[in-house]
Formats: structure tokens, sequence, C-alpha cells
């Protein structure tokens, strides 16, 4: 295996991946699939320690990174309720408490859950050990991305000549976004069709951006015209919360239902195709097309898991053993 790219190195937002650094890590992803369905021993970690501070709700980052550490061997410091329950509600700003929770859990690596845009970056900034960006506002979600790569890479078999549609919230999801560079990055030929209702499209200047990547974007108004032709159809759901702050909730009603994945639709997409969801879904996803063959949405979460034990091993061993 080539020199491990992630040591040491804060891990804020796919912006500074190479297709190689990727590959790096889907290799190491595959090898920790087998130790955690093998249930072998993997603990290269074992006197290393992870602080882990959320600070907007979390289901499946938050317990896949928590259950990452601990299955490498780390010891964990874990707070899920951080907007609520730490000195943030006394007023401490974010770089004191980055730098406080080092001294007082001793971490090696902080894991970061934050409603602003820049957090991760602040966080990076005034942290003496590596910082994982575990979603940070509006704009990134850099570890789903990875894992969602993962899941494309497994269970389409390749990384180039792709042709996503993706689907829901562009606005103010992080998922689509942080997915959609890192295949500008490093796929070649592929395609994205952002398929969302006017008002939560993709901006112009992101456009822009990932054209600059060589990805061929489209904009799409009708979900039914532009299943038939997907290799990956990835859902998302319109987001509730940020509309709530905005005291907004009347537009969300209007628009939370625009596109459906109905169990007819489903049948639209090529056989081989894969559909994708972050999660939690609300309507966007019936439960019905759960059992559909296309289906990957509760697997892409295991990839979640092995992807996130890589980058906590990457970050924090020089060289795999
Ligand atoms: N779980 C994803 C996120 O944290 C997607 C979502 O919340 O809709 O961004």
């Amino acid at each position: 295996m080539s020199s491990n790219p992630f040591y040491k190195k804060h891990y804020t937002t796919v912006d500074n991946l190479t297709r190689a650094n990727v590959m790096y890590l889907m290799q190491r992803a595959d090898f920790m699939l087998d130790v955690i369905s093998n249930k072998s021993e993997h603990i290269p970690l074992k006197n290393k320690h992870a602080a882990i501070l959320f600070y907007q709700p979390s289901t499946r980052t938050y317990t896949s990174f928590h259950a990452a550490a601990c299955r490498l061997g780390m010891t964990v410091t874990g707070i899920q309720g951080m907007s609520a329950y730490s000195s943030a509600v006394k007023g401490e700003t974010l770089a004191d408490t980055i730098k406080t929770v080092y001294q007082t859990t001793g971490a090696d690596v902080i894991v970061l859950r934050h409603p602003d845009d820049d957090s991760s970056k602040t966080a990076a900034k005034n942290s003496y050990v590596p910082v994982i960006n575990a979603g940070s506002g509006k704009r990134e979600h850099p570890t789903q991305a990875l894992l969602d790569l993962h899941t494309i890479y497994k269970n389409v078999g390749r990384i180039d000549n792709l042709n996503i549609v993706m689907v829901g919230d562009h606005l103010f999801g992080r998922t689509t976004k942080s997915l959609a560079k890192l295949l500008g990055l490093v796929g070649e030929n592929v395609k994205v069709t952002f398929v969302a209702p006017k008002e939560l499209q993709v901006v112009e200047e992101f456009i822009g951006e990932l054209a600059q990547m060589g990805l061929a974007v489209e904009l799409a108004y009708d979900l039914g015209t532009v299943l038939d032709c997907a290799d990956v159809v990835y859902m998302t759901r319109v987001q509730k919360e940020w509309f709530e702050d905005a005291g907004r909730l009347e537009d969300y009603k209007r628009l939370k239902d625009s596109f459906i994945l109905t169990p007819m639709l489903a049948e639209e997409m090529k056989p081989e195709s894969i559909i994708m969801h972050p999660l939690p879904r609300t309507d966007e996803l019936p439960p019905e097309v759960d059992t559909n063959p296309r289906a990957r949405y509760f697997k892409q979460m295991r990839s979640g898991l092995a992807l996130r034990m890589a980058l906590l091993e990457s970050i924090l061993l020089a060289e795999v053993v």
C-alpha cells in the first residue's frame, strides 16, 4: 500500500483530496469492512483518545464515529448535546471550547459537527490535534462524501463514467454539495443532474465551481424524465431545521414533498442502478422502496463505519500495520 497521505492532518473539507488519496482510503475502508464482518481484532489506536463533539443532532455520523474509534481500540469522550449542555450556552467561543477539550480529555483527535459553515476551519485553526469535520453548517459533510463514494465504488463498481441524479434540497443540504465536489475532483467523465424545486436548486456560483473541476452539470425539474439513464439516484430530504431557523415553516411545508421517489418511479431506473440517501428520510423516499433491489441506503451506512475507521486510523497512525 502507498504511503499514508492523511497522517496528522486535519480533514475539514474534500477540497484538497486527490484521486490517489481517496483510493488509499477506499482500500483501507475495504479492509475495515472485513475486520467488521469477520469480527477480527484490529486495535492499532489502543492508547489514543477521541473527543467527539456534536452541536447538531445525529444518529448515523455520531454512532459510527463513536463505534469506529472504539473498534480501533480508542477511548472516547462523546457529547451529542454540545449546543444545549456545554459552555456554548454561557457564550464560550468554539475556539476556546476546542482548546479546553484538548486539555480536559487529552484527545488525539477532535471530531466536530456544528451548524456554522466555517466551524471546522475555526476549530482546526485553534486545535493542537487533528480535527475531522463531521458536518459543518450548510456547506460541507466531507466524511459523508467519502462514504458515499465508497458505496458507489462498491456497488456500481467504478467512480468514473457515471451519471448521478441528486434529488431534494441543494440549497441547505450539505451532502450533495460535498459529494458533487468530490466526484468533480476524483472522477472522470461524471455527470450530475440536480433535481430540486427552483428555490432549493444549486446556486450559479457552485455550478461554476463544479464545471471548473470538469463535472458535467445539469438542472432538472421533473424526476420522471431523468431516471432512466441514471447509474445512481441520490435522494435527500428538504432540510426543515434551516427553514425553522429562518421562520419559513410555511415554505418548508410547500416544498417538502416536491420530489418523491415512489416505488413506481424507482422501476423506471436501470436494473443495475442504485438508490442512495444520506438519511434521515422524510416522505421523499417511501419505505415501500426499501425492498427494491436497487436500494442501497442501509448498506451505505456500513460504508460509513468502515470509512470512518479508515480515516481515524490514517490520521493517527503513520504506517498501517
Ligand atoms: N445526515 C445528513 C447531514 O447531516 C443529511 C441530513 O441531515 O439530511 O447532513
